[in-house]
C-alpha cells in the first residue's frame, strides 16, 4: 500500500491519501486551504474515485474541509461514533473552532467503531479506537504492511493534548499501550514529520513521555 502524504499548510493537519482502486482521503485540514488541496488531491489520484473521507477526530484542523470535500467529491464521511454527534451539530467548541476563532459546518458523518475495515483495493485498513485526546479518536492500521495513520494520538516523539473536551490522560496512556502492542514499522500522524521504518520506537518514547515505560 502507499500513503500519499499531504502536509498540513498553516492550521490545517496533515491529510494523507491511501491508494488503491477506492482511494480513502484521511482527514481534510481547516478548509481554509481548500482549493489547494483539492489541486493537490487530483494530482495524485484519479479524483471521481476519491469516495471515502475518514475522520481521525473531531477537531477543526481534520474536519473543517470535511463539508466542502464530501460535497465536491460526492464523498461519504466517517467518524468514530463518539466524535459524530459533534461534527454532526457542528459545536463550535466540541470541534474547537471556537479557538481558531471560526465556525465549523455541520457534517454529516456516518459513525464507525473499532474494528470496522476500511478496503482500497489491495489492502485494507482497520480502525483503532484509541481515546485520550478526544473521546472518539482513532488510529487506522494496516495489518499487512504495519503502517499506521495516527491521528493526533502519536507524533514523533509525542502525543496528542488531552486537556481538551471528552481528552482523559489515562485512556490516552491505554490507547499508546494499545499501539505499543503492535507491529508498527511507519507512522503517519496528523501533525509534524511522518516516521519511516521505527514506529514502535517512537511510541515507545511516546509512553515513556506520559511516564510509562
Ligand atoms: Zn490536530
Ligand atoms: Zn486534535
Amino acid at each position: 500500500m502507499t500513503i500519499l502524504f499531504l502536509p498540513g499548510k498553516g492550521y490545517d493537519c496533515n491529510m494523507y491519501l491511501v491508494e488503491g482502486s477506492d482511494p480513502i482521503l484521511v482527514d481534510t485540514g481547516t478548509g481554509q486551504h481548500f482549493h489547494s488541496i483539492l489541486k493537490s488531491i487530483a494530482n495524485l489520484v484519479p479524483i471521481e474515485k476519491l469516495r471515502t473521507i475518514v475522520l481521525t477526530h473531531r477537531h477543526y484542523d481534520h474536519v473543517g474541509g470535511a463539508s466542502a470535500l464530501m460535497k465536491k467529491l460526492g464523498a461519504k464521511v466517517f467518524i468514530h461514533e463518539l466524535d459524530a454527534e459533534v461534527v454532526g451539530n457542528g459545536d463550535s467548541w466540541g470541534t474547537m473552532s471556537s479557538m481558531f476563532n471560526q465556525s465549523v459546518d455541520a457534517i454529516d458523518a456516518a459513525p464507525i467503531k473499532a474494528g470496522h475495515v476500511f478496503h482500497t483495493g489491495d489492502h485494507s485498513l482497520k480502525v483503532l479506537h484509541t481515546p485520550g485526546h478526544s473521546i472518539g479518536s482513532i488510529c487506522l492500521y494496516d495489518e499487512t504492511t504495519k503502517d499506521l495513520i495516527s491521528g493526533d494520538t502519536v507524533f514523533l516523539g509525542g502525543v496528542g493534548r488531552w486537556d481538551l473536551p471528552s481528552g482523559d490522560f489515562e485512556a490516552l496512556v491505554r490507547s499508546v499501550r494499545l499501539l505499543n502492542d503492535l507491529e508498527v514499522k511507519s507512522i503517519f500522524p496528523g501533525h509534524g514529520p511522518c516516521c519511516l521504518g521505527n514506529g514502535n520506537e517512537q511510541i515507545a518514547e511516546a509512553l515513556s513521555y506520559l511516564g510509562e515505560s
